[in-house]
């Protein structure tokens, strides 16, 4: 018989698809996705943890009349594509909702993040202190999206360090829909261990990811974008002459100052390394460049090391779009030592 949902729980603030799925899956007795998806083929699909679930219009079929969740809805609040948003253009963004509503055909590599390493280095993670107090607000733990995104190692809420769900364990329990509470997670995950030091850093890197998740943000011009973080480099000493060319040894000089205080593991490996006396590629191609196809995390951590607020930048290439809404500006919202 084709499977149907008879209930389903109220998805919560900034949880993920795939926790919402497993703890329907826990209501209907365990966190085996066979048990609970007896007879649909597309949910091997919907129910994975993964940035870009597909097959999203077979699990809106499923969903008993009266569910507040829409396909549009899904991928708005409970996947982390607004995260990506603002780095792709509007044809990479419709194709992302069309793909993700059906089989998710060539989305990674017409999304370009096939080839990142920093996807590679991203971790399933969540927050103690999250957890317990969602357990006595909502009466549940859950995954937070927030905590999901590469190179969030604390949490933007409490500010401690996230507790991380051991790969190997992961990848081989992957079929199964384990919730953060869940003693076989607890006992395969471990606390991230980071300076003192890169705790500010760290906590400004997760609100600045937080504010993209939950803003929403349209496709950002890449030209404008690449002006707002020039013009701030030139502010903070980071070009030379009229010009303004850039000061590749102050500039390098400046990203490891930032690097220094950040850890030298996961997704920060990747970021920092750099050539001698020189910035790291990414760094010059970001300036440079105004293109679509890098991650969110190297803009993120480049707009922290200039004090440029991302979320300020909304700005349309539309003619239609008013002059006045897009003018960019940019502020201080803080400086590495
Ligand atoms: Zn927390």
């Amino acid at each position: 018989m084709e499977l149907k949902f008879h209930f389903f729980p109220a998805a919560l603030p900034d949880e993920t698809l795939h926790s919402v799925l497993s703890r329907y899956a826990r209501l209907c007795g365990g966190h085996s996705r066979k048990a609970a998806f007896t007879g649909n083929r597309a949910a091997v699909s919907f129910t994975q943890n993964v940035a870009f679930p597909c097959r999203l219009d077979d699990l809106a079929e499923l969903l008993p009349p009266g569910t507040d969740l829409s396909v549009s809805k899904i991928i708005t609040r409970h996947t982390v594509l607004p995260y990506y948003a603002p780095f792709l253009t509007d044809e990479q963004m419709q194709h992302a909702r069309t793909s993700m509503a059906g089989d998710g055909k060539w989305l990674m590599l017409k999304l370009g993040i096939n080839a990142s390493r920093i996807e590679g280095a991203s971790r399933v993670r969540f927050c103690p202190a999250c957890l317990n107090e969602d357990v006595v607000r909502v009466g549940a733990a859950y995954w937070h999206r927030v905590h999901q995104l590469p190179g969030v190692l604390v949490c933007p809420h409490h500010g401690d360090s996230l507790r991380t769900v051991d790969p190997s364990w992961y990848s081989r329990n992957s079929w199964q829909l384990h919730l953060p509470d869940d003693a076989e997670v607890q006992a395969h995950s471990h606390q991230v261990t980071v300076g003192l030091e890169a705790f500010p850093t760290l906590h400004q890197i997760a609100l600045r990811s937080m504010q993209l998740l939950t803003l929403d943000l349209d496709p950002l011009s890449p030209i404008a974008l690449r002006a707002c973080l020039m013009r701030r480099a030139a502010e903070s000493g980071l070009t030379r002459g009229k010009s303004q060319r850039l000061d590749l040894c102050r500039l390098a000089a400046h990203m490891d100052g930032v690097f220094n205080a950040l850890p030298a593991a996961w997704e920060y490996s990747i970021l920092g390394d750099s050539p001698s006396d020189l910035p790291a590629t990414w760094v010059t191609k970001l300036l440079r460049r105004p293109r679509h196809t890098h991650h969110p995390l190297k803009y993120i951590v480049l707009a922290t090391a200039l004090g440029v607020d991302l979320a300020l930048l909304q700005c349309s290439d539309k003619p239609s779009t008013q002059a006045v809404k897009c003018g960019f500006r940019s502020i201080v919202t803080g400086r590495f030592g």
